[in-house]
């Protein structure tokens, strides 16, 4: 059966997180005339966004924020109105720790992800031996790569500012973004903009110096407009914002324990689909954003554009587990002076980075008390990622005792699984993705969003929707416009 309006053009979404919430919110915007689906095989919309109330604490099952630098979230939440819902992170605590030789030690300051912008807490950090600091000073007269070509994270920075730095800061900062491996992600798909200054200024450290000129003297000439701390969180929740997204959209355009099973080209143009779940159908429609993880994305297009499907089947991902750990304050010895930690594997420790997420924000845990929550498995430790939830729970009460000097036991425990949520970027990612755009440019009127191409973050997530249902209501206003000329 076919619900759909028969004089209007029709899409359908397949996939309802972030990335396809923001496709089917943005085709709705460019052409509210437009009959709009959106399928998601789960229950609930979000996908790998999730939120959960329990006793007063507020646990996120995966990401709990999203950085401001890139312009595609905050765009977003003032379009749906929604921008008075973002909090900034606590300015009193904005720090983070690294374990170092057992113990917590703050980040140098003005250490950004790679390339120090400040000299002295680099030159005081007791995380980094002398020999590390003057290698990594050493940077300002390294040469810049002279190929184009890709290299792995870990090979740019052993390259640019030697091994120690690599272990002891930018592994675990850069393993902690991407749950991965920096010996086999790529630095030109990972982290671009280092690239970049590299190439343009000749080291990373001039690079970041000139830049922190210019703030200066941007800061001095008294810039307006809102500022923004670099990280933002919905109040109430990610959960808050999916539902934000989804209350935009029009009213029954979201189907959900609606797993699409399959997508055919219709020989006339436009796709016939296959939806199961609870209200079986099977819909024509002109165009398709298909925004599910790349190989769920692989199965569907397997026997439309086997080789993308098997480009895409070959993306790996990385599974993560998160225990969240709720304690009354006065358990934990720690000042809890920060934003959270990461853990060099060099530390050989069982989780990849813990993060203190009722200092981060407000209303994450009731007074008086506070939640954590640890990151395991990733690239690195993936066999972790899979213990039961009995293992897991007790790593993540030993690690944070050991770290923290936690006493008792927690008042509330969660683990969250995020089985292959992760795409990796490896070295070629850039070339396999050239390769896929190319291929799928030959199907029409299928467009792809997610996180599995163009980067991994919300932002980048919801511009990749946004681009996506640009090109798809582009597309049917041309073949249109071909119609009309036609007839
Ligand atoms: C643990 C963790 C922490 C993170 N932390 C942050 C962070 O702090 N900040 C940040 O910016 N990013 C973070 N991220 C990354 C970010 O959250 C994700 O990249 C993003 O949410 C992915 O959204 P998506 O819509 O592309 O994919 P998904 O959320 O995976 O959504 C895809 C949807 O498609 C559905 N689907 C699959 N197959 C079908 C089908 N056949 N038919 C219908 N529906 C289907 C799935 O059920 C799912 O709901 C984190 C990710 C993880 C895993």
């Amino acid at each position: 059966m076919n619900d759909f309006q028969s004089d209007k053009r029709r899409v359908a979404v397949i996939g309802g997180g972030i990335s396809g919430l923001s496709a089917a919110h943005r085709i709705h915007e460019l052409d509210p005339t437009i009959d709009l689906r959106l399928f998601e095989s789960a229950p609930r919309l979000g996908g790998s966004l999730q939120t959960e109330r329990r006793d007063g604490f507020l646990l996120e099952w995966g990401a709990d924020n999203f950085i401001t630098q890139l312009p595609w979230g905050l765009d977003l939440c003032r379009r749906i109105g929604f921008e008075d819902q973002l909090i900034p992170t606590d300015s009193a605590h904005r720090q983070a720790f690294v374990v170092s030789r057992g113990r917590l030690r703050k980040i140098p300051e003005g250490f950004v992800i790679m390339a120090p912008s400040r000299i002295w807490p680099v030159i005081t950090t007791p995380i980094l031996s002398p020999v590390g600091k003057l290698r990594m000073a050493w940077e300002y007269f390294v040469p810049a790569y002279a190929e184009d070509e890709d290299e792995s994270l870990a090979s740019f920075v052993i390259r640019r500012f030697g091994r120690e730095t690599y272990d002891r800061l930018v592994q675990p900062l850069v393993g902690g973004i991407y749950t991965g491996d920096p010996e086999r992600l790529s630095v030109q798909t990972t982290m671009p903009r280092f690239v970049e200054m590299e190439r343009n200024h000749g080291s990373l450290i001039r690079a970041v110096w000139s830049q922190v000129g210019r703030k200066r003297q941007q800061q001095a000439k008294g810039s307006s407009g809102a500022r923004y701390s670099m990280f933002v969180a919905p109040r109430d929740g990610m959960d808050s914002l999916v539902a934000a997204v989804a209350a935009r959209l029009p009213q029954d355009a979201i189907r959900v324990g609606s797993p699409v099973l399959s997508l055919a080209p219709r020989p006339e143009g436009g796709w016939t689909i296959r939806v199961g779940g609870e209200r079986p159908e099977t819909i024509e429609v002109d165009g398709v954003v298909l925004a599910v993880k790349a190989l769920a994305a692989s199965r569907l297009l397997a026997e439309i554009e086997p080789t993308a499907a098997e480009l895409l089947a070959e993306i790996p991902h990385a599974s993560c587990s998160i225990v969240s750990l709720g304690y009354r304050r006065e358990q934990i010895a720690h000042r809890m002076d920060g934003f959270g930690f990461v853990v060099p594997l060099v530390e050989n420790r069982k989780i990849l980075s813990g993060s203190f997420s009722s200092v981060k924000y407000p209303g994450r845990a009731p007074e008086g008390k506070v939640l954590v929550r640890a990151f395991v498995g990733g690239a690195c430790q993936a066999e972790l990622a899979d213990l039961p939830d009995d293992q897991l729970i007790a790593l993540a009460q030993e690690e944070f005792g050991q770290l923290l000097g936690i006493k008792g036991e927690p008042l509330l425990v969660n683990v969250a699984r995020q089985p292959h949520a992760m795409p990796q970027y490896y070295v070629g990612h850039k070339q396999r993705i050239q390769q896929l755009d190319e291929l799928l440019s030959q199907v029409p009127g299928l467009y792809f969003a997610g996180n599995a191409y163009e980067g991994v973050g919300i932002p980048q997530c919801i511009h990749s929707g946004e681009t996506a249902a640009q090109r798809l209501v582009d597309q049917l206003k041309e073949s249109l416009a071909a119609r009309a000329v036609g007839s």
